[in-house]
């Protein structure tokens, strides 16, 4: 099959599991859908009861709905994902001028959040087959840079204490974190999960962000599960809950009308109207993860036929969210016949299916280009072979 044609069977096998479209009516990569929910019903409640902002019923039962869900024992939730990751690096103990380990594959925020708290980010590299932070890769650069300072563990080449690990859980598949954990506790490094991809996703049956010490989730309108905007930390651990209602309501020591705090601290804590539009979408939540997963079986049965291209699974003993269904091209297909990422988006938006790259590896940005970093072969490789396809759970009422 010649490149023109191997391109065109991509679009077509889309179009297969998306139906019509076109550039005047686009499909979307992901929209969020409130259909069958309380949400209109929610945010009335609290229009007229006038408990829009923080503090409100909403924001307790959206927290408790996670629990239940994920099993976790404590969750906070917070205005947004990126400050969520910025909690829990700083309840971790990450400070100014530290180092943390964390894959060169993954959207900005995760590297940012590192950022705001002062710290830098040192890339590791992934594993091509999850997408996610590589154990190995993460052995081999902590043998390599670190050595211990009394309790203290440093990157000997920049002389700056190394103050933990933050996993991502990509398009919702499970990063190897039973391997990361393990190696975090033997160089005693905290482990933070981003989980912002992940919610309804699991490892042997431990939903994404409780191997950890704490796992951070984000409710952007693109995501799984949206609140507008939004985010939230989950933990077993019940001092690091605590203190993360502390630090996200301006560290204020309750008394009925003193202004007493105690830290300097920070104002996330999400609104109530935001929880409002969580929880509806928390109660039907096992209904949506079953129309990704539908749908996965649906674009895998279309391309089955089609050599050269997969969609990507999730590993054994893992379940998926399949957040975003992923083609991934095959490397024979790249090096030897030259086909072109890029050619396949640029067809693919001239007839209206929004398809998406994966990100740049971070390390690759300018702000980011001169951070810490391992060897990033399977970052640089995976950035080539890699195409988001619609996955709005919507889609699938074209079957
Ligand atoms: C969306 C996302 C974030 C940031 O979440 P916001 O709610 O947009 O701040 C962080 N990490 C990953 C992997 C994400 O996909």
């Amino acid at each position: 099959m010649n490149s023109i044609n191997f391109k065109r069977e991509i679009i077509s096998a889309i179009q297969e599991v998306v139906g019509s479209c076109s550039k005047e009516k686009p499909i979307a990569l992901h929209e969020p859908s409130f259909l069958n929910t309380n949400a209109s019903k929610y945010l009335k409640d609290c229009i007229d009861s006038g408990w829009v902002s923080s503090a409100g019923s909403y924001v307790n039962k959206f927290e408790n709905e996670i629990c239940k869900y994920t099993k976790a024992k404590y969750c906070v939730a917070l205005v947004n994902g990126t400050v969520s990751i910025r909690l829990a690096l700083h309840l971790i103990g990450v400070k100014p001028g530290d180092e943390v380990l964390l894959p060169a594959i993954s959207f900005v925020a995760t590297a940012n959040a590192v950022s705001h708290l002062g710290a830098v980010p040192h890339f590791v590299d992934i594993d091509s087959q999850n997408i996610g932070l590589s154990p190995a890769a993460l052995d081999i650069r902590l043998r390599e840079i670190a050595k211990w300072d009394g309790n203290k563990l440093v990157n000997r080449i920049s002389g700056r204490r190394i103050s933990a690990i933050l996993a991502v859980h990509i398009f919702g598949f499970p990063a190897s974190i039973i391997e990361i954990k393990k190696i975090s506790e033997y160089w005693k490094l905290p482990l933070v999960e981003d989980c912002a991809e992940a919610l309804g996703s699991w490892t042997e049956g431990v939903h994404c962000g409780l191997t950890g010490d704490i796992g951070t989730l984000s409710f952007n309108g693109n995501k799984i599960l949206t609140t507008g905007g939004g985010g939230a930390i989950i933990t077993k651990n019940s001092s690091i809950a605590k203190r993360a209602r502390h630090l996200s309501t301006t560290a204020k020591i309750s008394h009925p009308w003193e202004y007493i705090h105690d830290e300097i601290a920070w104002n996330d804590r999400m609104p109530n109207i935001n929880a409002a539009l969580g929880l509806a979408q928390m109660e039907k939540f096992p209904e949506i993860i079953g129309r990704k997963r539908k749908l996965f079986d649906i674009y895998q049965k279309a391309f089955k036929s089609l050599n050269g291209v997969r969609i990507m699974k999730e590993h054994q003993k893992t379940k998926s969210n399949y957040w975003l269904i992923t083609l991934l091209l095959n490397e024979e297909l790249i090096f030897n016949r030259h086909i072109n990422k890029d050619e396949i988006l640029n067809l693919a938006h001239d007839c209206g299916l929004l398809l998406r790259p994966l990100w740049k590896p971070l390390n690759l940005l300018k702000m980011y280009k001169y951070s810490p970093a391992g060897v990033l072969e399977k970052s640089n490789q995976i950035e080539k072979r890699l195409i988001n396809l619609p996955s709005s759970p919507k889609l699938l009422n074209n079957e």
